[in-house]
């Protein structure tokens, strides 16, 4: 239509009332639909970036008021209120500058001198900063391998705060997350599940009873590894408003540009997903055949020790695979440095893939093998990603 020509669409017509999230049923429609500004003719689909450090506003502030970008503001809103329905949260989540922030966030709700159980298998992140906070006298910590009952019971015996991801990073361990958190709760601990392998839409832990979801949206909910971001979700409007003040006096929100394209991740998740654990399975089934690997982890598998209770408890297996060299570090090696497509670098979870011999990093537990190579599938073909690993097998 050139410019100047008269409309012909009708000036009135009406829109249907309903939010569009209103009308999603399940959470592949969800990821597109939730966040979105309220429809009306001629509005904007998508949800502005408003860039201001500040609100105008006279006299006191109201409870609803912008008054301070670092208190409240409306670019973080939609992805808020988006992963909160994802997680099943009557109450938006709290979004912060990385997924060490929101875990810094969570650990700040143990009491002083207060008892923290943390496996020793979680992100090394969080081990890092749990054993920092009992060195300097914050925290007693109580580190576990989560898949030792009698110890983890043992353990939750008299505890504030439980913290517990799985599947387990890089080993790919699948805990019984609805036992666990129910021992933990009647022994009177807040539990916290890092839920950023699984996202929301193959683990849903306030479900299981968790009070506490901590994502770090940097990785599959951003998805395209350009953004640092963190989200904690809760249905406890307690612990809410106490974590949303600490955010406040803390500081570490995120920016309005990074909530956004967190956002623009978000709406892709579910077909990026469904690919890359498409990918991730042939891919895991094929590596289980090459004699240069001692072991293969990918819960998807049917032979994995982890695969019946990832079966009952997980809608879908996810899209990191962990590889053992039967040479050694030295052949892990030879393995990275062969690879053509698939690029060594750390981090998970977006479109492109990953590799990285996990215990290149200092901090890595020794209880991860040397040779490990841990593999974040992403969206490419298959048969190139195949291509790429076995000519590097090879060499
Ligand atoms: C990356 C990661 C974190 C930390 O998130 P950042 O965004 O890097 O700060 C926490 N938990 C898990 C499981 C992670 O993979």
């Amino acid at each position: 239509m050139s410019v100047g020509t008269p409309s012909l669409r009708p000036r009135t017509g009406t829109l249907s009332d309903m939010a569009p999230h209103e009308a999603s049923v399940y959470p592949d429609t969800s990821v597109v639909s939730v966040g979105r500004p309220e429809r009306r003719r001629g509005s904007a689909l998508n949800p502005p970036i408003e860039m201001s450090s500040t609100f105008v506003g006279v006299h006191a502030p109201g409870a609803d008021d912008y008054v301070y970008a670092r208190f409240s503001n409306r670019t973080w809103e939609p992805l808020e209120e988006a992963i909160a329905q994802l997680e099943g949260a009557p109450l938006p989540a709290l979004s912060y500058a990385s997924g060490m922030a929101a875990v810094s966030a969570a650990l700040s709700l143990v009491p002083i001198g207060g008892v923290a159980v943390v496996p020793s298998t979680s992100y090394g992140g969080t081990v890092g900063l749990a054993r920092s906070l009992h060195d300097e006298g914050a925290l007693e910590l109580r580190e576990i391998d989560p898949s030792d009952w009698n110890a983890a019971i043992d353990a939750f015996e008299g505890a504030d705060f439980v913290w517990l991801e799985s599947p387990t990073n890089p080993l790919l361990d699948v805990l019984d997350l609805p036992a666990l958190i129910a021992a933990a709760k009647q022994r009177g601990a807040l539990v916290a599940i890092d839920n950023t392998f699984s996202t929301p839409l193959r683990q849903r832990p306030l479900g299981l009873g968790a009070d506490l979801v901590v994502h770090s949206a940097t990785k599959f909910i951003g998805g395209h590894s350009d953004v640092l971001l963190g989200v904690l979700v809760t249905a406890n409007a307690g612990l809410r408003s106490r974590l949303q003040q600490n955010r406040t006096l803390h500081g570490a929100i995120p920016g309005p540009f990074e909530s956004w394209l967190t956002l623009r991740g978000l709406r892709t998740l579910a077909v990026r997903l469904d690919r890359a654990e498409q990918n991730a399975t042939t891919l895991a089934t094929r590596l289980t055949g090459r004699k240069e690997l001692s072991r293969v982890r990918y819960p998807g598998l049917p032979a994995d020790p982890g695969h019946s209770l990832a079966t009952a408890q997980l809608d879908g297996y996810g899209a990191i695979i962990s590889i053992e060299f039967a040479g050694g570090v030295t052949a892990a090696e030879r393995f990275m440095e062969a690879l053509r497509l698939i690029t060594p670098a750390t981090s998970l979870g977006g479109v492109e893939t990953l590799a990285e011999r996990r215990r290149r990093q200092p901090g890595e537990p020794h209880t991860v093998p040397e040779s490990l190579v841990r593999l974040s599938v992403g969206i490419e073909n298959v048969e190139d990603l195949w291509s790429d690993i076995s000519q590097a097998l090879d060499a």
